[in-house]
C-alpha cells in the first residue's frame, strides 16, 4: 500500500489497550481511522480528539458491539457512508473469562468465542463486498500466543484465539485473487488493562518465562500493524508472532 495517506481504517475495540495505540498509529501515519468501541464512548471520543488535529475529520468513534453480526455490519455501514471506502480492518476487541474447564459455564464460553472469534468473520463478512469492488484491502486479525501455546483456565480463550489463525488463512486463501491480504498477530503478555488483571505474583512469573525478560508495549503490536499496512504487500495468511520469545514456532 505504500502511505497510508487518506486510507480508512477501522480498528474494533479501539477505545483503549491495544486498539487504540492501533487507532493512533495509523492516524498519525495519516490514515481516516473508525475507533469503534462497544460500551464506553468517552475514551473512545478521547481517542478521536487526539488524532484530530487542527479539525480535520480524520477520525470518528463508532459504537458497535462486534459479536453481534447486526452491529458489526452496522459498523461496516456507517464507515462506509462516512468515508467512502476501506482499506484497513484490524479486528482487536476481546475479552477473556478465565477459568478451568471444571467451573466455566457454557455461557461463558460462548461469550469468549462469539466475541473473540465470530465478531472477526462478521467484519469481514460485511466488509468483503467493499474490498471486492475496490480490488484492495488488509485485513489484521488480533490472535494470541495462547491460541498457538494454550494455557491453564483458558480453553475457551485458547480456542477462540486459534480458531482466528485457521480463519486467517483460509480467508487469505479466498481473498488473494482480490488483491485483499489477510494476516494475524500473535502477542505475547502486553501491558495493557486486560493484562493488569493479572495478580502481581503471577505478573513476576510471567516475566521470568518470557526470554526478553520483559512485558510488551502496546505501540509494539500497533507498530506492526503499520509495518503489515504499508509494506506487507505480498504478505498474506501469516501469523505474526510479538512475544519476547514466550512462545517459539
Ligand atoms: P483490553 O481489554 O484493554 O481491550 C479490549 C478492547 O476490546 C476494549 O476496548 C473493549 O471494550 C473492546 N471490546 C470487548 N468486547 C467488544 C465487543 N463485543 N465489541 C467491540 N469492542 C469490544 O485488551 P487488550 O489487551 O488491548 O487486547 C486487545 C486484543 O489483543 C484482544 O483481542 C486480546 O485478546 C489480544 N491480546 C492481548 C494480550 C495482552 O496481554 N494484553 C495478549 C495477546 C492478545
Amino acid at each position: 500500500m505504500g502511505s497510508l495517506e487518506g486510507a480508512v481504517a477501522v480498528v474494533t475495540g479501539a477505545g483503549r489497550g491495544m486498539g487504540s495505540a492501533i487507532a493512533e498509529e495509523l492516524g498519525y501515519a495519516g490514515a481516516r481511522v473508525v475507533v469503534n468501541y462497544s460500551r464506553s464512548k468517552e475514551p473512545a471520543e478521547e481517542v478521536v480528539e487526539k488524532l484530530s488535529g487542527n479539525g480535520a475529520e480524520q477520525a470518528v468513534a463508532i459504537g458497535a458491539d462486534v459479536s453481534d453480526a447486526d452491529q458489526a455490519r452496522e459498523l461496516i455501514e456507517e464507515t462506509l457512508e462516512r468515508f467512502g471506502r476501506i482499506d484497513v480492518l484490524v479486528n482487536n476487541a476481546g475479552i477473556t473469562v478465565d477459568k478451568t474447564m471444571k467451573k466455566l459455564t457454557t455461557d461463558e464460553w460462548d461469550r469468549v468465542v462469539q466475541v473473540d472469534l465470530n465478531s472477526c468473520y462478521y467484519t469481514v463478512k460485511a466488509a468483503l463486498p467493499q474490498f471486492i469492488e475496490q480490488e484492495s484491502g488488509k485485513i489484521i486479525n488480533i490472535s494470541s500466543f495462547v491460541g498457538q501455546a494454550g494455557n491453564f483456565g483458558q480453553t475457551n480463550y485458547a480456542a477462540a484465539k486459534a480458531g482466528i489463525i485457521g480463519f486467517t488463512k483460509s480467508a487469505a486463501q479466498e481473498l488473494a485473487r482480490y488483491n485483499v491480504t489477510v494476516n494475524a498477530i500473535c502477542p505475547g503478555f502486553i501491558e495493557t488493562e486486560m493484562f493488569s488483571a493479572v495478580p502481581e505474583e503471577v505478573k513476576d512469573r510471567i516475566r521470568q518465562r518470557i526470554p526478553l525478560g520483559r512485558i510488551g508495549e502496546p505501540r509494539e503490536v500497533a507498530r506492526a500493524v503499520r509495518f503489515l499496512v504499508e509494506d506487507g504487500d505480498y504478505i498474506t495468511g501469516q501469523t505474526i508472532n510479538i512475544n519476547g520469545g514466550i512462545y517459539m514456532q
